[in-house]
């Protein structure tokens, strides 16, 4: 009865479903049916699988379980806990996880189940770090995908693609996203061995094997694991022992079902000198790839980190940026830091201005493609005025903001000092556009209409270059 219940529950909750999170929510659903569904219309508990699964619906789906519930009931009062079923309790997982041991599908197509790792498996060192999980891996168009695939695996390893190979340019979010899969079925089930290692520390690992003569036990210990994670395999370009290796250490997992993820910047195809039985190997299962990620993405991982660094930075400077830092998360991160490390030592506020003489290292030369034509062009036209009229010395009230706007947005967006920008908008003086400037850079502050303004043509003219 309460079982029909949860799966028109289930059913209702799947049509929210609305466009990025629909992946993910195929992901939960496979999680969600197997809860039950206790108690009665005072106060219904539902029953999960393991703790992870009770805050990943308490974090993210408890507002939309509730809604659905409702709806289906059609009991605008009702409520529910999320309960771990009380076998799954950590302290008795190991037994009762043996009738749902993961399953993955060989090269034959046959699924088998992963074998659950022995006692040993309390004290496995799975080498992952703990702080790249899904709950803080922002998701956007540029890593919607790999996301998806990733999230699937994590969760549902007998469903899973296999190997995963990820890959992206330095600074997308790999590691992250690799480590996330790991740290989410150590989550799920615990006595997996999840292993994440470089390819740098693989090949060290070999070389040191080789010299004591300790080859059988290096062998030994991979051929144990049930999930190998296994970053940066560019890096076997030009590695023709470790290569050789690998490619046994990968028939040997993949031939007893255990998953295999891969990262690396480049297609299988693309790293040089990796040999063709590998190339091939690699794209057996799925690829998926990050790109970079954009605007809207950036200002949400900005401020994601911001939030766990205890960073606290004004929206115009993120904004800045992440207009400024195309495409490397890492830098964006490293910008956020320093500056919050700046504002705490020197005990002044961040502005746009602060921000851009400490991070002018950081400031990619290709903002020189952006010129100002183009923004005088794209100004005037969010305005309705001519460029010409930007440069003239008229000076009625739309004409004066689309100045201020002009000159704040190509001190922004390209590399011109003052004089230069001076000269650029009809022959003014370095001190009128220095004025323009910190014009609009306080209006920021109390003015949401012109930073929207602003970050709408900024945005604009990034895309279009
Ligand atoms: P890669 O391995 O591709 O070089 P990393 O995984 O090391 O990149 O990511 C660099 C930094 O950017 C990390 O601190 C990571 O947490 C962060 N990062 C990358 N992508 C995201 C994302 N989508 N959401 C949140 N943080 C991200
Ligand atoms: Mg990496």
């Amino acid at each position: 009865m309460n079982q029909s219940l949860w799966n028109q529950v289930l059913e209702r909750f799947c049509e929210f479903g609305s466009e990025p999170g629909v992946l993910e929510r195929d992901g939960i659903l496979d999680l969600l049916k197997g809860a039950v569904l206790d108690g009665r219309k005072d106060g219904y508990s539902l029953l999960v699988g393991s703790t992870f699964i009770q805050r990943l619906v308490q974090s993210r789906y408890y507002n939309d379980l509730l809604t659905a519930f409702r709806e289906v009931t059609h009991d605008p009062e009702l409520s529910f806990d999320v309960l771990v079923q009380p076998e799954n309790l950590p302290r008795k997982r190991r037994k009762t996880r043996q009738n749902s041991a993961p399953e993955v599908t060989t090269g034959s197509g046959k699924s088998v189940p992963i074998p659950l790792g022995d006692d040993h498996a309390v004290s496995w060192n799975h080498n992952l770090n703990l702080r790249y999980c899904f709950d803080n891996y922002v998701v956007g168009v540029c890593n919607q995908f790999a996301h998806a695939a990733a999230f699937a695996i994590a969760n549902n390893p007998s469903k899973a693609y296999n190997p995963f190979y990820v890959f992206g340019s330095v600074g997308l979010g790999k590691t992250h996203l690799v480590s996330a899969i790991g740290n989410c079925m150590i989550h799920l089930y615990p006595s997996l061995k999840v292993l994440y290692i470089t390819t740098e520390s693989f090949l060290n690992e070999m070389v040191s094997a080789i010299k004591f003569n300790k080859m059988n036990e290096f062998r030994e210990r991979y051929r144990k694991i049930d999930v190998l994670i296994m970053d940066d395999v560019q890096f076997l370009s030009g590695k023709e022992r470790t290569q050789e290796e690998l490619f046994y250490t990968f028939n040997a997992l993949y031939e007893n079902g255990k998953q295999i993820i891969l990262s690396s910047d480049c297609m299988p195809n693309d790293i040089p000198t990796l040999e063709g039985r590998l190339k091939s190997r690699f794209g057996w299962g799925l690829i998926a790839d990050i790109q970079i990620p954009d605007f809207e993405t950036k200002v949400e991982i900005l401020k994601g980190k911001m939030a766990q660094e205890k960073v606290d930075l004004p929206m115009d400077v993120v904004y800045f940026l992440a207009n400024s830092i195309k495409s490397n998360i890492r830098e964006l991160e490293g910008a956020m830091i320093r500056l919050g490390a700046y504002g705490n030592l020197m005990g002044k506020p961040i502005t746009i201005e602060v921000a851009r003489n400490l991070l002018s290292d950081l400031m990619p030369l290709s903002r020189e493609s952006i010129s100002v034509d183009r923004i005088l062009q794209e100004v005037a036209e969010y305005f309705k005025v001519l460029p010409k009229e930007i440069r003239s010395k008229k000076r009625h009230k739309t004409l004066v903001t689309a100045r201020h706007v002009a000159v704040y947005l190509i001190r922004e967006l390209t590399q011109k000092s003052y004089p230069e920008i001076g000269r650029e908008l009809g022959g003014r003086d370095h001190s009128t556009a220095i004025y323009s400037f910190k014009m609009v850079e306080e209006k920021l502050e109390s003015d949401p209409a012109l930073s929207s303004d602003l970050v709408y043509l900024k945005k604009k003219l990034e895309q279009q270059g």
